[in-house]
């Protein structure tokens, strides 16, 4: 079982020949209003990709966005029966998709920074293999969703988008998933030797290195990289590089929410980090071939048949 605390956000999205710089106006496609939110992604994943029984805790408004974003929650068949309606609009997010299917968003959290862990949500999470989080929700409820799960049970903490963690924080995390950008933000800000003098401010950082800084302070890392796969590291042994799997990417929104969902599903059954990490990374790849975030999530079969070669 798998309960993911986290965000939900429509997606605003509109296709552009290039992100607008600033000041800069861009003449785009038409909109298109899709179900996302990296906390939504990634329960959706964790049930249609990775074949988990899922609860979704998180908070949205009582407007229009909110009915789209509880069925396709809801056709994904993740439990939804502790997601709060609250009096904020729901969380959206406004995307631009370039032609190489590169992203810009920026977000406004609405009925997200409402999102609370109360009894309830406690007693669930406390019957989880695995809590999958993420930062998109205010980091008080990310520490009491990770506090509140059983001694056996883990914490994937997928450290999105990059904030600033408190000490509180870290200690209760056992996996960490961070694509390259936000593995290099966490590791520049770690205190104490590992980061002076290693080069880690630089633009062009080794992702081993940073895998390195990150496990002094949890017993796991995935770093993924996109078009390049991923890294997964844990202390004490050698750190296995995945590949991507040679896909045409079209759309990279939600790439890395469906790799995080569908590897939080593989270790829920016992899987292997390694096993649960190919897993994801076939995930990841055919989450890029289709456009949107939820609706571009795989299925369980189609997952495990990729992966198999
Ligand atoms: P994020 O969306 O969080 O930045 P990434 O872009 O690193 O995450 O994507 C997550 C994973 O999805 C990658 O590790 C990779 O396995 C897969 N993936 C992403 N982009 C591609 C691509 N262009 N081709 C194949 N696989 C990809």
């Amino acid at each position: 079982r798998v309960v993911v605390v986290g965000s939900a956000n429509v997606d605003v999205v509109v296709e552009v020949p290039h992100h607008p710089r600033d000041g800069e106006t861009v003449l785009g496609g038409d909109v298109r209003r899709t179900p996302g939110g990296k906390g939504a992604n990634q329960a959706v994943a964790a049930t249609r990709g990775g074949g988990a029984e899922t609860t979704f805790v998180g908070a949205v408004g009582r407007d229009e966005s909110a009915e789209l974003l509880l069925s396709s929650l809801e056709r994904a068949a993740v439990r939804t029966d502790l997601v709060d309606r609250v009096d904020a609009a729901t969380g959206t997010a406004l995307i631009t998709v370039a032609p190489d299917g590169g992203n810009a968003i920026a977000v406004a959290p609405g009925a997200n920074s409402h999102v609370r862990v109360d009894a309830a949500r406690s007693a669930r999470i406390a019957e989880a293999d695995v809590v999958l989080l993420q930062l998109e929700i205010p980091v008080d409820v990310v520490r009491s969703a990770a506090a509140a799960k059983r001694p056996d049970g883990r914490v994937v903490l997928n450290a999105a988008p990059s904030r600033r963690l408190p000490a509180g924080v870290w200690s209760l995390v056992d996996i960490l998933v961070v694509n390259e950008t936000e593995a290099a933000d966490l590791a520049g800000g770690l205190p104490g030797p590992t980061t002076t003098g290693t080069g880690l401010d630089d633009t062009t950082v080794d992702p081993a290195a940073l895998v390195e800084a990150l496990l002094d302070r949890v017993p796991a890392v995935v770093v993924t990289l996109g078009a390049e796969g991923s890294l997964v590291a844990e202390r004490g042994k050698r750190p296995l590089a995945i590949p991507a799997l040679p896909v045409r990417a079209v759309d990279t929104t939600g790439a890395g929410d469906t790799y995080c969902g569908v590897l939080a599903a593989a270790l829920s059954r016992g899987a292997s980090l390694d096993d649960a990490a190919r897993l994801a990374t076939a995930a990841g790849a055919l989450a890029v071939t289709c456009p949107g975030a939820q609706d571009a999530i795989p299925t369980a079969a189609d997952v495990a048949a990729l992966a198999a070669g």
